[in-house]
């Protein structure tokens, strides 16, 4: 008799069911925005990452198709062979501009960007001292990378000192690794004291702004702005698949930095230049967050209002300075039955759980297209489950 060498596969999904942690897809219809269609019913929608409502918006649609209908679908190679269009550079010009960067490179998605700077950072004599909360492309960055990583302890500038001043010497080049703002907590990384360190010890720094890209500082350039760290030596990671409502990532720096990505990433290098439409999109977003700040004013005075109304369920919100509140739960089976509850009454905020984050929660994000009505709406239900 032979045996199946793929069998353990389907014990180890029984496994991944036994602990409560198996996930599966949901279907959403139509075009995204503060009400989505799931499995053909509409909800309230507290579960994007379009924080700008941007991603259904009418002009990045328009810019799109435009794009499409003068270059095509697809870029057709990457960009150091047919994949590159002027478009593609105007795009990196406008991020840099945003960023206040000398320049900035397009990856094919934020995940690509992390991956392939971080490895074309560092290798096998240097040394990641990374956040323990950090985003899973940070991580998977770091370990192609071969260099030795250390986790600190969740935003601990002790924690992050101390390891520097036991292991720093022991290697060449070090890289301090964090989400500026956590994806799953919404809290933001202590940027100044990070770049102190960094100085002390003869670090690079890289941070990623998936989330507070187009959201945070004074006109959208994200956590490095509102900490006033702008014009800091820092490699800056970002996103175009968030508040910019299209697809793709970025790495904005020094023009040196831009120029060694562009001949060391082997994931900007060997991967497909993004598509037209991608790249039309998201140059047509960041016109509009640096055009209608009233936008992010919106979104900040709907967020204060969200954190309230949670604050008043009595359940414990988890500190945040973002659009990004969560609730958390003793258990994975209570934040799952609340996340149905909330989806029976028309609500979709999913159930984050172990193994993504340490303790089950509900995650709401806010966008800037909700109307104050609509927190009312989940204000209410939130009331009658929590009697
Ligand atoms: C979403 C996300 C990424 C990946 O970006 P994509 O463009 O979706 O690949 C990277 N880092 C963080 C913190 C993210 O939340």
């Amino acid at each position: 008799m032979t045996t199946n060498p793929y069998s353990w596969i389907e014990q180890s999904l029984d496994t991944i069911h036994r602990a409560g942690w198996y996930r599966s897809t949901n279907t959403i219809s139509g075009r995204p925005g503060a009400t989505i269609k799931i499995d053909g019913r509409p909800y309230l929608n507290f579960a994007s990452n379009d924080y700008l409502g941007l991603a259904g918006d009418d002009r990045l649609i328009a810019a799109a198709i435009a794009a499409t209908q003068e270059h095509g679908t697809g870029s057709t190679g990457s960009r150091l062979i047919t994949g590159h269009r002027e478009l593609h550079r105007a795009l990196e010009r406008t991020i840099a501009t945003l960023k206040q960067t000398e320049d900035a490179l397009v990856f094919s998605s934020g995940y690509l960007a992390n991956v392939g700077a971080i490895a074309s950072l560092v290798g096998k004599r240097d040394l990641v001292l990374a956040d323990q909360y950090n985003h899973s492309s940070l991580r998977t960055g770091a370990s192609i990378s071969g260099a030795t990583i250390l986790d600190y302890a969740h935003c601990n500038i002790e924690d992050l000192s101390n390891n520097l001043a036991q292991q720093r010497d022991g290697f060449q080049r070090c890289l301090i690794l964090t989400d500026s703002v956590f994806s799953m907590d919404g809290d933001l990384c202590p940027l100044p004291e990070i770049l102190n360190l960094a100085d002390q010890f003869e670090c690079m720094v890289l941070i990623d702004e998936a989330h507070a890209t187009g959201v945070m500082g004074e006109t959208g350039a994200g956590c490095v702005e509102h900490f006033g760290c702008t014009g800091r030596r820092i490699v800056q990671m970002g996103t175009l698949s968030k508040a910019l409502g299209s697809l793709g990532g970025y790495i904005a720096g020094s023009a040196t930095l831009i120029d060694f990505l562009r001949n060391r990433a082997p994931s900007w290098i060997y991967t497909t230049g993004l598509s037209p439409a991608d790249t039309a999109a998201a140059l047509e977003a960041i016109r509009i967050v640096q055009q209608e700040p009233h936008r992010r004013q919106h979104l900040w005075n709907l967020v204060t209002s969200l954190k309230t109304v949670l604050q008043q369920t009595g359940l414990k919100v988890l500190p945040s300075e973002s659009p990004i509140l969560c609730v958390q739960f003793p258990n994975v089976k209570s934040a799952l039955e609340t996340s149905q509850a909330l989806k029976e009454q028309g609500i979709f905020a999913p159930a984050i759980r172990p193994p993504t984050v340490p303790t089950s929660r509900i995650r709401f994000t806010v966008m800037a297209t909700h109307e104050p009505e609509q927190i009312h709406r989940l204000a209410t239900a939130f009331g009658l489950l929590c009697v």
